[in-house]
């Protein structure tokens, strides 16, 4: 199998110099992501030090061999800073020009210069190590939910895993120097393998940048930026979803409606950012007590709405306690103000683990009414007693306003 390799360079330099341009322009699009810059130039360098490869013959060794593998090692480092950079970590200036440094100080030692095999092993060592770190960067970054980033691991494990073979294969097919050095169909894997890598990792990185970008927006439009947690179009969605996972399952659930209590007065007496931090701390204090399954949202100014999974009546009453009590405690002071803050809850249970939030939370609605009118720093749970007592109350306020007009209406008559 015979491949003519000034054909192979020229495309090589081509594609690498597109693929460069193309990132550089995907992060002029979006600047947001800075790594997209230093894959660009990683590309175009690549595409360099094939110009300078390119070059044998034509000019001194030291420029198309020594600078050119310099360069080459110079973009495989400038690929693993790019990492880095993705997932918030500083570059390391030392390292990235490490390879170089090491490969240029080796080039002046004569047995070096003269050793195939000895330049083979550390320039493969070289791009090997910087390949492997660049996949450990993607793999200590994992924690955030990107499908695109697994790939990226596995294609960089076994690129620099191959290329680790070609020390053992260039003893066993010894390097030609004809311009058909890619007789051997070895050599010719290794030659299309490395190009057909660059341009796949090329676009695996364009493809994590772009699924960054869009996870971003997704959480932006369903997270609360205040507190971190659901916002009401979120909670909503996730209140649904969970009953829809639930089926059949016969399970109880209960749903608290929470609303700070004298929380105008807080902004009044000590500044809207202690509001705002007093915000947080129920967030932070409420989330620390529900389990995996439950859910929780800020609807909206001071209100929250929580979801517990697979808890009846005297489950979720005794969660209500303690996320009361654990907000009273945290919110006494806050940034040094003694705030005083404290909450009113509304609950509601449903049996079978229906969860039709709107109706729920309309009643759990009434029930935080009473809870505010009972002296607020209170839970109440939606009963029909509940709504009896709360019928007989407005049937007693409008009776005794009636009575009141009346009295009125006959005062204003006998005075005239
Ligand atoms: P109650 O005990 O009856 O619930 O009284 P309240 O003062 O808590 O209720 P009210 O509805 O009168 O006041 C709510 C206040 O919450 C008014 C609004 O300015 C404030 N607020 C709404 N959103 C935010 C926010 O994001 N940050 C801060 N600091 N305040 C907010
Ligand atoms: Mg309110
Ligand atoms: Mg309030």
């Amino acid at each position: 199998m015979g491949l003519d390799v000034n054909t192979l360079f020229l495309v090589t330099i081509y594609v690498e110099a597109m693929l460069g341009l193309l990132l550089l322009f995907a992060w002029i699009q979006n600047a947001g992501i800075h790594a997209v810059a230093w894959w660009g130039c990683s590309h175009l360098l690549l595409a360099g030090s094939v110009v300078l490869f390119g070059m044998f013959g034509q000019v001194s060794d030291a420029i198309s061999i020594d600078l050119a593998n310099a360069i080459l090692f110079t973009a495989f480092a400038v690929t693993w800073t790019g990492a880095r950079v993705f997932d918030g970590r500083s570059p390391q200036p030392m390292y990235l020009v490490g390879g170089a440094v090491v490969w240029l100080l080796a080039c002046r030692a004569p047995f070096f210069a003269d050793s195939m095999e000895a330049r083979v092993l550390l320039s493969s060592a070289i791009i090997a190590a910087y390949t492997w770190a660049t996949a450990y960067e993607f793999w200590r970054g994992r924690s955030e939910p990107l499908v695109s980033r697994w790939p990226a691991i596995f294609m960089l494990f076994a690129h620099g895993a191959l290329f680790l073979l070609r020390t053992p294969l260039s003893q066993i097919l010894p390097w030609s120097p004809t311009n058909q050095v890619f007789d051997s169909v070895w050599l010719t894997v290794l030659s299309f393998e490395a190009l057909l890598f660059t341009i796949a990792i090329a676009f695996i990185l364009l493809a994590m940048a772009k699924e960054r970008t869009e996870l971003r927006h997704k959480t932006a439009a369903l997270v609360d930026p205040l507190t971190g947690i659901a916002n009401r179009r979120a909670f909503l969605e996730q209140a649904m979803a969970l009953t829809k996972r639930q089926g059949n399952e016969l399970r109880p659930a209960s749903v608290l409606l929470a609303d700070l209590d004298h929380f105008k007065s807080i902004n009044d007496r000590f500044g809207h950012a202690v509001g705002d931090h007093v915000l947080q701390v129920f967030a932070e204090t409420a989330s620390a007590k529900l389990g995996p399954c439950d859910l929780i949202g800020r609807l909206g100014g001071e209100e929250f709405a929580i979801v517990l999974h697979d808890a009846g009546r005297d489950k979720g009453l005794a969660i209500a306690e303690r996320i009361r009590l654990s907000f009273a405690d945290a919110a006494t002071e806050v940034d040094g103000r003694p705030v005083g803050g404290t909450v009113s809850m509304g609950m509601v249970v449903s049996d079978d683990g229906a969860v039709d939030v709107p109706t729920l939370l309309a009643q759990a609605d009434e029930a935080l009414y009473c809870a505010k009118e009972r002296g607020r720093n209170r839970i109440e749970v939606a009963s029909l007693e509940l709504v009896l007592q709360r019928a007989q109350h407005a049937l007693d306020k409008d009776a005794a306003a009636k009575e009141l007009a009346v009295g009125q209406a006959a005062a204003a008559s006998s005075a005239a």
